[in-house]
């Protein structure tokens, strides 16, 4: 396929606010790909030449990619950036900056560029910003306008095409297996790959069963089994029985694998943080016995001297980019290991808690800076609350009481895993995580940091779409509110996106990406949010909501709490037993 064919695609993608258009324009665009490019086709509609999980960027900073539009089109940077600054979208100046100039287009194929964007990413070295700028100066010449718009997007990630993981495999899924609801049966073989290229070419090259087949493997993240909610101790054991009772830590989740001396990690959303924690590398190779292994487990700052828990605001001090030894100094870390996954070869998911906990032990016999978790099997819900207290007495957030016959379910969220923290007298005891959809102009003093109120919303897995829940407006100081502005203005879209389902419509959408926490008194239910709202039913609202944190980079919108999170926790509220 040629460039400029699959770049007409993308500006439909962009241009539709429908999400069932969404499915039909990527199904169009698959049904038109062969077995040969639909692997890369699928990872640059999501602004990559790679899974997410590998450290493949192309990683081009604004002035840089302003540079090349400059060389490309025989322009000046301080003139790319001035018209970018007018329009507010480094894809639209490339566009308008490539309509104007006279060269004669050539038409690359998507391999080509692909070939092309896959050189700059892997230029390393002396020079490497010269170097990526000139293939990339080379690369716009060749390109008509539409092309070069989308083009420059990528290495800035920023696509702004609205499509999520569950719409590329329902696009796959209609396009091969006639049928998008047939994207259920890849979604086994992605919650243990993370990988929409290789599922995509595996459909495409041997068919169903052979994506069904794919396994677990080492060096690919498999997507996190999360906890459902339960009030109290009696409300677990009446639901689970027998359980295998954890301390829940608060630090980030880190998904270890281990190949040999080979190590690497990964987030809750499968980003690569490897060179982030040499010190928890280090345990890798010398505390695990096992030739490869995948580990799940929360890492945070622990002193072992004084059993202190370090709170999650020191903890994510440790997210950072640079001056990693200086951090990992000060503030060195534990991993505390919950589960294990595969060890030499195979994959453990299928086995039951019990068994995995045992292999575990083998795998990790003695605690240093890896700590195998404290569990405790538990059958009365008396012990189960004194454990409980145990936990927040040593300044923990409570506990994850997970089912004894349970196999690992790769992004599930079921009552295999329950959460089971503090509970505060009839209020919700948990926050919530939202999305920030758009944002409502303020007056007065407010206008000077560009917002009033925030509309935020919460994601729908079964649908993949962002429906909203909630306006933030108070409580949120002046820096709070530059800090969203700007966040939000690299990401401000024209009209809402497909993906948003509102009855708002806010002065200012953005693309669901920002997420924040969120304390509230109480959920209610409510006509004007379309959060759990079907048909002429009310919705779901938060009341009296105020802003706790912004998530940083450790959950996509995609993360958020789900509607029917909410919904559980709406029927939960004020249970005290
Ligand atoms: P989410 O459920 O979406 O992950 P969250 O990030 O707010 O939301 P919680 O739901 O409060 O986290 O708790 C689940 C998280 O707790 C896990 O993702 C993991 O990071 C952490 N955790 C700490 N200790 C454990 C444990 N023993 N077993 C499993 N998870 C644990």
């Amino acid at each position: 396929m040629l460039f400029s064919e699959l770049s007409k695609y993308f500006e439909k993608l962009e241009s539709t606010s429908s999400r069932l258009s969404l499915i039909e324009i990527l199904s169009e665009l698959f049904k038109k790909t062969d077995s040969k490019e639909i692997d890369k086709i699928t990872y640059l509609l999501q602004g990559r030449i790679a899974p997410f999980f590998e450290p493949l960027e192309i990683g081009m900073a604004e002035k840089n990619v302003a540079q090349s539009l400059a060389n490309a089109y025989g322009s000046t940077k301080e003139d790319v950036l001035r018209l970018y600054q007018r329009l507010g979208d480094m894809g639209k100046t490339a566009q308008e900056l490539s309509q104007n100039s006279k060269f004669k287009t050539q038409n690359l194929s998507v391999e080509e560029v692909f070939e092309i964007l896959t050189k700059i990413a892997k230029t390393s070295g002396e020079g490497t910003v010269e170097k990526r700028q000139k293939l990339f100066t080379d690369l716009l010449k060749k390109l008509d306008p539409v092309s070069a718009k989308h083009l420059v997007r990528i290495p800035l990630g920023n696509t702004r095409l609205g499509v999520g993981d569950p719409t590329v495999l329902d696009g796959l899924a209609l396009a091969k297996l006639g049928d998008k609801s047939k994207r259920k049966m890849l979604e086994g073989a992605y919650n243990r790959t993370s990988d929409l290229g290789l599922i995509a070419k595996t459909l495409w090259e041997k068919g169903l069963p052979a994506v069904e087949e794919l396994k677990v493997r080492v060096g690919a993240p498999i997507r996190s089994e999360l906890c459902e909610r339960l009030p109290t101790p009696q409300k677990i054991i009446e639901k689970m029985g027998e359980v295998d009772a954890q301390y829940k830590y608060d630090g980030f989740r880190v998904q270890i694998h281990k190949n040999g001396e080979d190590v690497r990690m990964f987030s809750r959303n499968l980003e690569e943080m490897t060179h982030m924690f040499p010190e928890l590398i280090e345990a890798a190779r010398k505390q695990i016995k096992a030739q490869s292994v995948i580990l799940d487990s929360e890492a945070l700052a622990y002193n072992p001297e004084s059993e202190e828990f370090l709170p999650f605001q020191e903890t994510t001090k440790r997210r950072r980019k640079h001056g990693i030894e200086e951090m990992a100094g000060k503030l060195p870390l534990k991993a505390f290991v919950f589960d294990i996954l595969y060890k030499n070869g195979k994959s453990l998911t299928e086995k039951p808690l019990k068994e995995r906990m045992e292999i575990l032990k083998e795998t990790l016999p003695e605690d240093d800076v890896l700590i195998r978790t404290k569990n405790q099997t538990i059958k009365e819900p008396k012990v189960l609350g004194v454990l409980l207290e145990d936990a927040i007495s040593k300044g923990l957030e409570g506990l994850v009481v997970k089912k004894l016959e349970s196999p690992y379910e790769a992004g599930g969220r079921n009552f295999n895993w329950v959460k089971l923290k503090r509970h505060s007298g009839g209020e919700l005891n948990d926050t919530i995580d939202c999305v920030i959809l758009g944002y409502i102009a303020g007056k007065g003093k407010r206008a000077e940091f560009g917002a009033g109120a925030l509309l935020v919303g919460l994601y729908d897995s079964e649908k993949d779409e962002f429906v909203t829940v909630s306006k933030i407006g108070t409580g949120l100081s002046d820096e709070e509110w530059k800090e969203i502005h700007k966040r939000a203005d690299r990401i401000r879209v024209d009209k809402k996106p497909a993906r948003v389902n509102s009855l708002i419509t806010p002065s200012v959408w953005i693309k669901p990406e920002i997420v924040i926490e969120v304390l509230a008194d109480e959920i209610t239910r409510s006509p004007i949010h379309t959060a759990g709202k079907y048909g002429e039913e009310a919705g779901y609202a938060l009341r009296f909501p105020r802003l706790v944190s912004f998530r940083g980079s450790d959950k996509k919108a995609e993360d958020a709490t789900t509607v029917k999170e909410l919904i559980e926790m709406y029927s939960d509220q004020g249970k005290k037993d």
